[in-house]
């Protein structure tokens, strides 16, 4: 466990951040009661309690949590568009939505009451991770559906930041507005920050008129080699943060200044793990399935949620910095995202990881799967680093070997690796797509 901060430690609801176990533990509970009270009102959950007998009033200890039914994002889509919706229409203040790149949103309802928790949720973690009144914001995350932009815009607001809320895109203008207004803290997706550094370094931009300090990223997975890679190519340092859209979006956890995984806001929401093919929880400190259920939310009060995202939650006593909540590991993978290549599982956080311990490699990269013949196979796209581009054969089949190594430690595969020249491969604005499937191509 890291010992020393990396910044100030400091708070945003310091009582409610570091309630000691016992309290918070019955504050659970009393919460739990109640979001299955407000879920009993939804004809969903009332055929699911009627179909395993369970009575909503028998929630008697917090390990009751597994007699109540999980939710998937398929019941979003089966009860579209507002089955989860608990509250008269003239209650809900706030309608956000998940993308909705695989067809409608998953339209997700807020009160008044849960906008304004809400902002609360996301001022702590922006505080623990650096945040200050005095500081100026560039939310480069979408504005509109997307629960990125508007959290954390509120979320900022409460802190009493100056707020650019200039959304994603047109990067010319994103390097033209750090340096006229000097924002210190960036809001956006790993890739999309990728995507500035780049611009920022190869232009003839000064870094010492881009005022950044601090960088907040969520949305999607990165790996701790991504972080280093930014932080030490912007001079910054980027935090992590978690949420999704169907349990209110980004708040759910958040990393402190001692960076030892993400505090899950447990005042808030109860977190497990499952094993995705038993259902079962996993040991304590084992990875698995996040399930997440939102305690507080008054609109949609959903229970049980399989993120089918992958982490570990840590139970391995207090955090230096004084709060008592769990926290998670990043998110490793999703079960949705996991190749099976010649009978192994490979998730593409592997191969990233493995990809930027090899100096000669860029960020930018795509893995690509396809079955050539009866087998599996992946193509990693990769660019490289302009300085280590060599005409010498036997200095990139070196490379080729480097990185060759990194990832079969890594997965235990060999991959074909596509060394490509700079700025070939896509670049991303909002979350990024770097696995490319072709198995399910039709030519
Ligand atoms: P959609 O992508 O469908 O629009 P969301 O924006 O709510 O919906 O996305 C939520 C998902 O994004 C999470 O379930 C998780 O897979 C991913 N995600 C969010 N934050 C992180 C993070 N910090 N690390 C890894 N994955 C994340
Ligand atoms: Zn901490």
């Amino acid at each position: 466990m890291n010992t020393v901060p990396v910044i100030e430690n400091r708070f945003w609801q310091h009582d409610a951040e570091c309630m000691p176990r016992p309290q918070l533990e019955s504050l659970q509970l009393q919460r739990l009661r109640e979001a299955v009270a407000r879920a009993s009102a939804l004809p969903f959950y009332q055929k699911k309690f009627k179909e395993s007998g369970f009575s909503p009033d028998s929630i008697k200890t917090l390990d009751d949590i597994r007699r109540l039914p999980f939710t998937l994002k398929a019941d979003f889509r089966d009860n579209y568009p507002l089955g989860f919706v608990a509250v008269p229409r003239s209650e809900v203040s706030r309608f956000q939505g998940t993308s909705g790149t695989t067809g409608k949103p998953t339209w997700t309802a807020y009160t008044r009451g849960d906008v304004d928790r809400w902002a609360d949720l996301c001022a702590r973690f922006l505080v623990s991770g650096g945040l200050r009144p005095e500081h100026t914001v560039q939310i480069s995350f979408g504005f509109g559906l997307f629960t990125g932009g508007f959290g954390l815009h509120n979320g900022i607001q409460r802190v009493g930041a100056a707020i650019i809320p200039i959304s994603s895109g047109n990067s010319a203008r994103q390097i033209m507005t750090m340096q006229d207004l000097r924002p210190e803290v960036l809001i956006c997706t790993p890739s999309y920050a990728l995507k500035l550094m780049d611009d920022i370094l190869s232009g003839n931009i000064d870094r010492a008129s881009i005022a950044l300090e601090h960088a907040h990223f969520g949305g999607e997975p990165w790996t701790e080699s991504m972080r280093e890679r930014i932080e030490s190519g912007l001079g910054i340092r980027c935090w992590n943060n978690y949420g999704m859209a169907e349990c209110g979006g980004p708040g759910i956890a958040g990393e402190c200044a001692y960076r030892n995984g993400m505090h899950i806001q447990e005042d808030h929401y109860i977190f497990e793990v499952i094993d995705p093919d038993t259902l079962e929880p996993v040991k304590p400190g084992e990875k698995g399935e996040i399930v997440v259920t939102p305690l507080t939310r008054e609109a949609m009060p959903v229970l049980r949620y399989r993120t089918r995202d992958i982490g570990i939650v840590y139970d391995d006593g207090e955090c230096p910095c004084g709060r008592t909540t769990r926290r998670m590991s990043r998110i490793m993978g999703r079960t949705d995202d996991m190749l099976i290549i010649r009978g192994v599982n490979v998730f593409p956080s592997q191969i990233e990881s493995a990809l930027m311990q090899c100096k000669a490699v860029s960020p930018h990269y795509m893995i690509e799967v396809s079955r050539p013949k009866a087998l599996d196979e992946i193509t990693v796209h990769i660019e490289m680093e302009p300085s280590f581009f060599s005409d010498s054969m036997r200095e990139m089949q070196q490379i080729r070997e480097n990185i060759d190594r990194a990832i079969y430690g890594a997965t235990g595969l060999h991959m074909v690796i596509n060394l490509v020249s700079p700025n070939t491969l896509e670049r991303f604005e909002g979350k990024s797509k770097r696995v490319k499937d072709l198995r399910n191509l039709k030519f």
